[in-house]
């Protein structure tokens, strides 16, 4: 009950056009199924076995996004149904996408991730990295991919101004690339940005698309 109740306080803050992924990471099929069928379709899961766990024993409609890391060997075992790959960093990763896009006879919509905090662990291209991908020749012979938009993640910090400049700065990238971009496979619509702690600040920089994880399904289970 409280999962649904969350999705639809959550959920009615927002702009009609945003996406709303509900981030189910180590929380059990059940609350997956609660949200299900409160009438929620996007979700979220950042380990690949994990993901290609859950997926069989759920609905088939549910549209699942891989937003964490993603490891080259890993592509072919979610390449059949993913709905976005949020965490292309590398053209390496993107080719082996590609390939796998193929195999399954699908083109697999991708968001690159842009390391937009000063954090150390976090993952991502920068800026100048972005703007070479969506130029690079090699994309013309990728037919099996889509890159559809940006994703990143802010500082972890209660500092707003500061996450508000991070964000920022991804939304501004963001436009860049949406009015200069040229190959027919990169398409500027999703803008990843914003979780449980910053989500109304991410929204309030321009981002469309949220990955909600904790503020939905309460408190992860450490494992
Ligand atoms: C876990 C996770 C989230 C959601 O985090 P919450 O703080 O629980 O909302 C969002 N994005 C990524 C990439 C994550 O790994």
């Amino acid at each position: 009950m409280t999962i649904a109740k969350n999705l639809a306080e959550i959920g009615s803050g927002l702009p009609q056009e945003t996406t709303l992924i509900a981030v189910s990471k180590r929380h059990p099929i059940e609350s997956i199924q609660q949200a299900y069928d409160a009438g929620h379709r996007h979700f979220g899961e950042n380990l690949v076995q994990e993901l290609c766990a859950k997926q069989p024993q759920l609905p088939s409609d549910i549209k699942w996004h891989a937003i964490g890391h993603l490891q080259t060997n890993k592509v072919k075992y979610i390449a059949p149904f993913v709905h976005l790959i949020h965490g292309v960093d590398s053209l390496k990763l993107l080719k082996e996408i590609d390939k796998r896009g193929r195999q399954n006879d699908r083109v697999i919509s991708c968001l690159l991730q842009v390391k937009i905090s000063e954090e150390e662990t976090k993952f991502g291209l920068s800026a100048t990295d972005v703007k070479e991908l969506v130029e690079d020749e090699v994309l013309v012979s990728f037919n099996h991919v889509k890159i559809l938009g940006l994703m990143g993640m802010a500082s972890n910090t209660d500092d707003d101004q500061h996450i508000r400049t991070e964000f920022t700065r991804l939304m501004e990238l963001f436009k860049e690339i949406k009015s200069q971009s040229t190959h027919s496979n990169v398409s500027m619509q999703h803008l990843s940005m914003g979780m449980s702690g910053d989500y109304s600040l991410a929204i309030e920089c321009g981002s469309n698309m949220i990955r909600v994880g904790s503020a939905i399904f309460g408190s992860r289970p450490s494992t």
